[in-house]
């Protein structure tokens, strides 16, 4: 050993090492690059492979110490003693994959015909969670395209979309990320998205009104400075929303 560290020195730089967890290792190496990591962010360029897997028994180990604290007899309950393990692997994996896995693979095609009529795509089931209390928000989403110069296969909106809202997020904002996403992926001339979903934390909690649902959308580019193209996209939703069983 040629290093100049006296022998101590070692031994606690070695310890900071493993004693990290892997929330603090991922933490700081997005805090070193200087994004954002907010529930609705995406976070998977910053996870090496194997890594979502001892995340999974950190956040395993948490929801264990939460059930706990929460009173409850996990060594004896026959029903919560592997709870802590489906919460975490639900999380990372199923309800909010969103954040933690890559996009799927969305190839996108040039518009060699020139396309150039508007078109939409729906109802998309949309499954969320709200960021305030981690309770689901449930809906559907229409996209209205005016292609531009790319195209994607129709399925591939219900994939990205799928994507985008399994995070913790707020409607207003998960519209304008998929919105942002679908821009990246097609470059479309006009772009309208519209949500109506149900909130959990309006049904179950707090008022808990059962009926209550949130509509809200996000119109881009031809879509926003051409009123009878934007009137167009709402009235092809009507339509889309009054055929839903055909
Ligand atoms: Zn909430």
């Amino acid at each position: 050993m040629t290093s100049t560290l006296p022998n101590d020195n070692i031994k606690k730089f070695d310890d900071q090492i493993t004693n990290k967890l892997i929330s603090e290792i991922i933490r700081d190496r997005i805090k070193n690059s200087g994004k954002r990591f907010s529930a609705n962010d995406n976070i998977a360029e910053f996870i090496n492979p194997g890594e979502l897997e001892i995340l999974e028994r950190e956040v395993a180990s948490r929801v264990k110490d939460l059930l706990k604290s929460l009173v409850i007899d996990v060594e004896n309950d026959h029903n919560t003693q592997e709870t802590a393990e489906r919460v975490s692997k639900m999380y990372l994996n199923e309800v909010f994959k969103g954040r933690y896995h890559e996009q799927p693979k969305v190839t996108s095609f040039p518009n060699d015909k020139n396309l150039d009529e508007i078109y939409t795509v729906g109802p998309i089931s949309v499954r969320s969670a709200c960021s305030h209390h981690l309770v689901p928000i449930l809906g559907e989403c229409w996209i209205g395209i005016k292609p531009g110069n790319k195209v994607i296969g129709l399925s591939k909106f219900a994939r990205v979309a799928d994507w985008v809202f399994s995070r913790p997020h707020i409607q207003e904002e998960a519209v304008m990320i998929l919105a942002d996403e679908i821009e990246k992926l097609c470059e479309p001339k006009g772009l309208g998205i519209i949500v109506k979903a149900q909130h959990y934390c309006m049904k179950w909690r707090g008022v808990k009104e059962p009926n209550t649902s949130m509509i809200n959308s996000v119109v881009r580019g031809d879509f926003r400075h051409d009123l009878s193209l934007k009137q167009e996209f709402f009235e092809l939703v009507k339509q889309q929303s009054a055929t839903n069983n055909y």
